[in-house]
């Protein structure tokens, strides 16, 4: 084994079928560097899992699920060529599977949906352990609720790093030694071992976790396109790939909705300043982007380097004469939102007005203010609430955008037909983000593109 250890992690699309297993297995043979490998559930698995998790307010019959949910593992399963050591596991896992599906139903709890979520990874985990040692790569199982620890906080657990480290040096740095080790990702445990989720898209992040657990020198991050692009290229057929970004570029991105990475895979590359690459599991051969603390000299340029957009976002606009000379109104609403465990993503106020946006782990914002939030609002003290729904919030992300002038007139002139909502500029040196309705919001990131990269980049911004 070398003295680098890379970690290296496969997303649902990469995982989808038995064929799609196979060229992973094929991409983690070029990299005799990588040790440990994160798998995600194969493609369309978790939906359906959270479907099977809503059974109980929706209603619906949860044996054609469970039956797509089946056929989707077997599909992989009869085609893997060492079907007869694992056939018995996967059925008695589906076994269990079922179970908890109806005892769910019945009688929902948190703790047991997480149980029922966690499934996807776990069927993907032991078939693509299967899958390498089928192929000639040695390969072993570990059960990354052994190595992950989080607290309670069921559907979006927080992970516990120092546990989670120590775990790693016992359980996996030992094993890594001498074969590869393939993880689930998106799961987790608790200390009194029971199960967790990290949240949707957790996957990159529980790869990020033990890559800074295990002082790994890389993570890769397979997907399905070949490395991050311009803005999303299912939005934009002429997004462009970008061959570096910086770990604060990355992290913006990330944080303001590019589904490509989960918001929180940065932070721990950050706090040990590990270099991640992302790039294609089908064309692992394509270059790729390399996000790393600095950018390379002729690319740390003021200007636009990419564009995000989240949807699903809710406008809650706090109207009170109250808030004129007086102190602490704003303090009052954060405490409320606080105590809720909402986190507000952005704020404007005004002299008598506050407008701020709900951060929601899985994008949508509008379910987060329920009817007891705003009417502990409103008692405040003579408060009128306005909420706009199907809103998108769209964020321009680059270089000391704080510092250039010019940005912000270009942005809004080229956007000059769109009504555009809550402008936040200026906070940070990488970012400026703005609201808008639902319906002009592929309109507005098309016209951004072809200002900033389909012309502009040959202007200097
Ligand atoms: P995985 O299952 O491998 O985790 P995801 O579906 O979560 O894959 O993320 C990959 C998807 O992210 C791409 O198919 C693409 O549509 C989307 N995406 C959003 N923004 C970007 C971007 N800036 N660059 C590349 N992909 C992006
Ligand atoms: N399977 C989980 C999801 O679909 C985690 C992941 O793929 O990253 O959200
Ligand atoms: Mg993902």
């Amino acid at each position: 084994m070398t003295s680098n250890l890379w970690v290296a992690k496969f997303g649902g699309t990469s995982v989808a079928t038995y064929e799609a297993m196979k060229r992973c297995v094929s991409v983690i043979a070029q990299y005799p560097d990588v040790r440990v490998v994160v798998v995600s559930a194969p493609a369309g698995v978790t939906d359906l899992l959270v479907k099977l998790t809503q059974a109980h307010q929706s209603g619906v019959d949860i044996a054609p699920i469970l039956e797509q949910i089946q056929n989707k593992i077997n599909a992989i399963l009869n085609t893997v060529h060492l079907v007869a050591q694992i056939k018995h596991e996967i059925e008695s896992m589906f076994s269990s599977l079922e179970k908890i599906a109806y005892s769910l139903k019945a009688n929902y709890s948190r703790e047991h949906a997480d149980e029922l979520l966690s499934y996807g990874e776990r069927f993907s985990a032991r078939l693509f352990s299967c899958v390498m040692n089928e192929q000639g790569l040695k390969a072993a199982h570990v059960d990354a609720r052994s190595l992950i620890k989080t607290n309670d906080f069921f559907g979006k657990a927080e992970v516990l790093i120092k546990e989670t480290a120590e775990q790693v040096k016992f359980k996996l740095l030992p094993l890594c030694k001498q074969q590869i080790v393939i993880t689930e990702g998106f799961i987790g445990s608790t200390k009194e071992s029971v199960t967790t989720t990290l949240g949707r898209g957790g996957s990159d992040y529980s790869a990020a976790l033990l890559a800074e657990a295990a002082g790994a020198h890389a993570l890769q991050i397979w997907t399905d396109v070949p490395g991050i692009y311009t803005v999303d290229p299912r939005l934009v057929e002429v997004a462009r790939p970008i061959d570096h970004m910086s770990f604060t570029e990355a992290a913006e991105l990330a944080q303001f909705g590019a589904k490509v990475l989960h918001p929180a895979t940065l932070w721990p590359a950050i706090r040990q300043n590990i270099p991640v690459f992302v790039g294609s599991s089908m064309n692992a051969k394509a270059q790729g982007t390399w996000i790393r603390a600095t950018l390379p000299a002729q690319e740390n340029t003021p200007h636009i380097r990419a564009i995000s957009l989240r949807r699903h976002q809710s406008l809650l606009t706090i109207h009170s004469l109250e808030m004129l000379h007086t102190h602490g109104f704003l303090a009052n609403i954060f405490t409320i939102l606080a105590k809720h465990e909402l986190s507000v993503d952005i704020v404007t106020t005004s002299e008598v007005n506050v407008a701020l946006t709900l951060n929601h782990p899985s994008g949508g914002s509008s379910e987060l203010l329920t009817p007891d939030i705003l009417a502990e609002l409103k008692s405040i003290g003579n408060v009128s609430l306005k909420v706009d729904h199907d809103l998108c919030l769209i964020a321009l992300v680059g270089n000391q955008l704080d510092t250039t002038s010019g940005i912000s007139g270009k942005v809004f002139q080229c956007l000059a037909k769109f009504n555009i909502r809550l402008i936040c500029h200026g906070a940070s040196s990488s970012n400026l983000c703005f609201l808008v309705s639902e319906k002009d919001a592929h309109a507005v990131v098309r016209a951004l593109h072809s200002e900033f990269f389909e012309v502009a980049c040959h202007r200097g911004i």
